[in-house]
């Protein structure tokens, strides 16, 4: 699905050199690398203020720990997402409020979202989910008449952007009040370890924030908020700093290679290809196409590609309001109908900065075999 052995076997010389400086340094936490990473991430993605933190699922919970929000408190977000996104808003013990998605962008649909604002609504994270950004104008301005705060969930979307009606382009995690984003090895800008980040050009959540991080502390030993203990270390810093100056090269050779999917399985006609929405820079952290016929087709095609030694995932094959741990909200099949037939549809293809033509080629060429067998036509 991902590899970032021949994506550092490119860098390698830079990233070994940065590494190492980082050791005789002896500053491992914070400090120069940590500091200049912020910097350059906070010009790349056009805000004044960045904060690092340990993964993505810390910076949800950082953001959201920062709208000072009161138990009982609602925040609506989509079911159909990595866990992270709503684990955070239960964790803190507000209310994930889900609404349904898009068909075509599997993102949160924003002329549903008004129907499921309430008096306890607080705030809305939509997720840029695969790599397409949500739908952002909508979003934010059905915010702005009811007051909600905004948290870009971008883990999936770095260096994607969105496209304004007066034609503004922001980057994702730039439009909302807050962006956040996770530095996992396998996301778009990966480090060799866990990562995270969260944006904002709010002054004053910066500041809230940064405490929040560090233990609820502004001075060294006095604690004016609850905080977690939340950074970034300094090795990881480097590598990411160094690999931000290849995203823009490693987003294009995704949607080089998507480009190359797209043209390889246009004439299938049970499958559906990924839309790209036109307000959309999509950066394709994944190539998710849907079979058409369902569940056990899809299951089917999975298990032969995967006798071929061909990896493909399934994200995700039980939404949200549908899992376990999420069943005391109430919800219950056929609540998110769009959302359900997702989980039961889609099916994410080998995606990567290093993926070839000949690749794209040998995964194409299995997967058409593939829908023929579960066709039963050979
Ligand atoms: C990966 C991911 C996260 C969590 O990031 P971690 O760094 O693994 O904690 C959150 N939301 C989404 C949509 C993700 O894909």
């Amino acid at each position: 699905m991902v590899d970032t052995i021949t994506q550092y076997e490119r860098i390698r010389d830079e990233i070994d050199q940065a590494v190492a400086a980082v050791i005789r340094s002896g500053a491992y936490i914070n400090g120069p690398v940590v500091q200049q990473f912020r910097e350059n991430l906070a010009a790349y993605l056009g805000v004044e203020h960045v904060i690092p933190c340990a993964n993505g699922t810390d910076a949800l919970q950082i953001a959201l720990m920062a709208l000072q929000l009161r138990p009982g408190d609602e925040v609506i977000t989509t079911a159909f997402t990595f866990v992270a996104t709503a684990e955070v808003i239960a964790l803190l013990g507000l209310k994930p409020v889900f609404v349904d998605v898009e068909p075509d962008t599997y993102n949160l649909n924003p002329q549903l979202i008004e129907a499921a604002i309430t008096d306890k609504t607080r705030a809305i994270i939509p997720v840029h989910l695969f790599g397409q950004p949500a739908n952002m104008a909508p979003i934010m301005e059905l915010a702005r008449q009811h007051g909600l705060y905004v948290i870009e969930d971008n883990a999936q979307a770095i260096g994607a952007a969105y496209t304004f009606a007066d034609g503004q382009r922001l980057k994702t995690g730039a439009i909302g009040h807050i962006g956040t984003t996770s530095f996992y090895p396998s996301k778009n800008l990966g480090a060799y370890g866990d990562g995270g980040a969260i944006f904002t050009q709010d002054e004053e959540l910066a500041a809230r924030m940064w405490m929040i991080c560090n233990h609820g502390s502004s001075r060294r030993y006095y604690h004016d908020v609850v905080g977690v203990n939340s950074r970034l270390d300094a090795i990881q810093a480097a590598i990411l700093d160094i690999k931000l100056r290849h995203l823009d090269a490693y987003n294009q050779a995704r949607i080089q290679a998507a480009d190359q999917y797209d043209q390889l399985l246009k004439e299938e006609a049970g499958i559906g290809l990924p839309l790209r929405a036109a307000y959309a820079h999509h950066v394709f952290h994944q190539y998710t196409i849907r079979i058409k016929e369902g569940r056990e087709k899809r299951d089917a095609i999975q298990a032969y590609l995967s006798q071929q030694h061909i990896p493909a995932m399934i994200y995700y094959p039980v939404p949200l309001h549908l899992q376990a741990a999420y069943r005391g909200y109430g919800y219950k099949p056929g609540d998110l109908p769009v959302t359900e037939q997702l989980s039961e549809e889609v099916l994410s293809l080998p995606m990567h900065s290093e993926l070839t033509q000949e690749q794209t080629e040998h995964v194409s060429g299995h997967l058409k075999a593939a829908l023929k067998q579960a066709a039963g036509i050979c």
